[in-house]
């Protein structure tokens, strides 16, 4: 994270101390995205590595990673994909269960969501563990999309979540880290 844009965009991020937790700084992105400027510039960034490229498909995890995904797919000139919680979907979907710090949980996508083959680009404004990004991919590369990165507007190093997307195959592009 050295660039001047990165610096002015990782300001533009509000940490909130303790939450939802005791323990957790929460990097909060709804000021980002409250800041036309920070929140046009930090679209720009996350496509800039596939300017000009072929992109099927941008597919967002909720909810955050929606907000960041319509942007980041009429950007691209790419339809948008939801990846969901269990039971919001209202067509034929794909689920799969992952791990949270705390339990499990589920997420879908609905079947036809991609064509086989399409390149997706998977976006959330996080990573952290990685778990729930590495459960999109797993569930993307289920309905046949051909998953050509995953972008963050922040990484958590410590946590070594981006590793385990790269560990997948996955190129990560992330714009900050947060200690
Ligand atoms: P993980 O599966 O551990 O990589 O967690 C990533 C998901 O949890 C993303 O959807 C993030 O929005 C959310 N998340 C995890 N940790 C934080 C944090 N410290 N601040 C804000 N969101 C977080």
């Amino acid at each position: 994270m050295t660039s001047p844009i990165a610096r002015i965009l990782k300001d533009a991020i509000r940490t909130i101390p303790d939450y939802p937790r005791p323990g957790i700084e929460f990097r909060d992105i709804t000021t980002l995205l409250g800041d036309a400027w920070a929140f046009r510039r930090a679209v720009d960034e996350l496509v800039q590595p596939w300017a000009g490229s072929k992109i099927d498909k941008v597919a967002g995890i909720e909810a955050r990673g929606f907000i960041l995904g319509g942007a980041l797919a009429h950007q691209l000139s790419a339809g948008f994909v939801p990846v969901r919680k269990k039971g919001k979907l209202p067509s034929a979907t794909v689920r799969i269960a992952y791990s949270l710090e705390y339990g499990l949980d589920e997420m879908e996508v609905h079947k036809d969501a991609v064509k086989p083959g399409e390149k997706v680009i998977l976006v959330d404004d996080l990573v952290a563990t990685g778990g729930t990004a590495e459960a999109a991919v797993k569930l993307l590369r289920e309905i046949g999309a051909d998953v050509i990165a995953a972008v963050f507007v922040i990484d958590l190093p410590a946590l070594k979540g981006a590793d385990k997307i790269r560990a997948l195959g996955v190129p990560v592009h992330t714009l900050m880290s947060f200690d």
